[in-house]
């Protein structure tokens, strides 16, 4: 097992000494903390699969600090893309776009696309303009929650990684938008904190792909491979439920044991007899996006065995709340 270092904001350059010498370094972003490596070298890129346990045919994200850094990226960077930088750029928006021969199979797990990304948060700019263009995932342990401070991170990857920089609380919550630029029509392959609405008024129509709000069925391929993964799930089961307040607290009340946590709205907590866990105001999809992964990890740390969930509405950053719970909760709602 090798030691991790927690680094502060600060410590950049021993960070980016880390990155040039082939090692992994967890690094926050405006959306999740990513697990960073040299995008440009294969076998940097392989350890993160392997530290993560993430399947290797599930491609990384390339994350950029300057906008010129993409033509070593991208074959073509066509006049959408453009646009989309221009108006979401730096943020939470990831373009997959023609691969450049110069990036590693292992990045794009052998796809000729790839995924580039410009976060807007300070310290991943400053890592990267420190060292180079960095391939990263979410720096969580493939399949559970992914993590939105450098506590959750070292829970998880603690002894397998190189070092964390602390950047405290992520502020999305939630990972980047995915947009494919590569085939046809604009296609949503992940929700993120860049909404559908926002994007079209930049650029037109775009399609949602099936994947975002259905399980894919037996045989089919994912336009997104992470999208057939099990995902951000915690130990415990979770429990989506779709009704109004009352009747949400009424299931709770009547199906919850001590055993059992509910994901509820800032006033809830009085009317639930099980353990509270609030995710912000009632129909505040930004709040619950930044509070779920903290929130379905506390209820692990507090063992929990059930959480129940508000299931949001599908509108705004809602799809991307959406997209994660149905996720956790295994595809399933109970209609109240
Ligand atoms: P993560 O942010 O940890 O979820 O990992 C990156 C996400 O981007 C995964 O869901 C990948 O499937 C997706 N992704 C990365 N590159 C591509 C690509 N070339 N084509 C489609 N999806 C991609
Ligand atoms: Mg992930």
């Amino acid at each position: 097992m090798m030691k991790t270092l927690l680094l502060s904001e600060e410590q950049t350059e021993q960070a980016a000494q880390i990155i040039k010498n082939g090692g992994l370094v967890a690094m926050p972003t405006e959306t999740v903390y990513g697990l960073a490596a040299d995008a440009f070298n294969g076998s940097a890129v392989a350890d993160i699969f392997r530290a993560k346990g993430r399947p290797m045919d599930n491609p990384l994200i390339v994350h950029i600090s300057d906008i010129s850094q993409i033509y070593g990226i991208v074959r073509e960077f066509p006049e959408k893309a453009r646009l989309l930088a221009e108006n979401f750029w730096p943020g939470p928006l990831t373009i997959i776009l023609p691969k450049a021969s110069a990036v590693p199979d292992e990045v794009s797990a052998g796809l000729d696309t790839v995924a580039v990304r410009f976060p807007s948060h300070p310290a991943a700019q400053r890592l990267i303009s420190a060292s180079c263009p960095l391939a990263a995932p979410s720096a969580n342990l493939s399949g559970s929650p992914s993590p939105t401070s450098a506590e959750h991170v070292m829970k998880d990857m603690n002894g397998r990684i190189d070092a964390v920089i602390d950047g405290g609380v992520c502020d999305v919550g939630v990972e980047s938008t995915v947009i494919t630029l590569a085939a046809g029509v604009p296609r949503i392959l992940r929700p993120g904190g860049i909404t559908a609405e926002q994007i079209e008024s930049v650029i037109g129509h775009v399609e949602i792909d099936r994947a975002v709000t259905e399980p894919l069925e037996k045989g089919q391929t994912a336009a997104s491979p992470g999208m057939k993964y099990k995902h951000y799930s915690p130990k415990a089961d979770v429990i989506l439920l779709d009704g109004d307040d009352e009747s949400f607290e009424k299931y709770i009340n009547d199906n919850g044991d001590d055993k059992s946590a509910a994901l509820c709205y800032n006033g809830q907590q009085e009317r639930l007899s099980c353990v509270c866990i609030p995710i912000g105001d009632k129909g505040d999809y930004t709040a619950y996006a930044h509070n779920l992964f903290s929130a379905l990890r506390r209820a692990d740390d507090m063992g929990c065995e059930r959480v129940f969930a508000h299931c949001p509405g599908k509108d705004g950053v809602g799809l991307a709340v959406y997209n994660r719970v149905i996720r956790a909760s295994g595809f399933k709602i109970i209609s109240l």
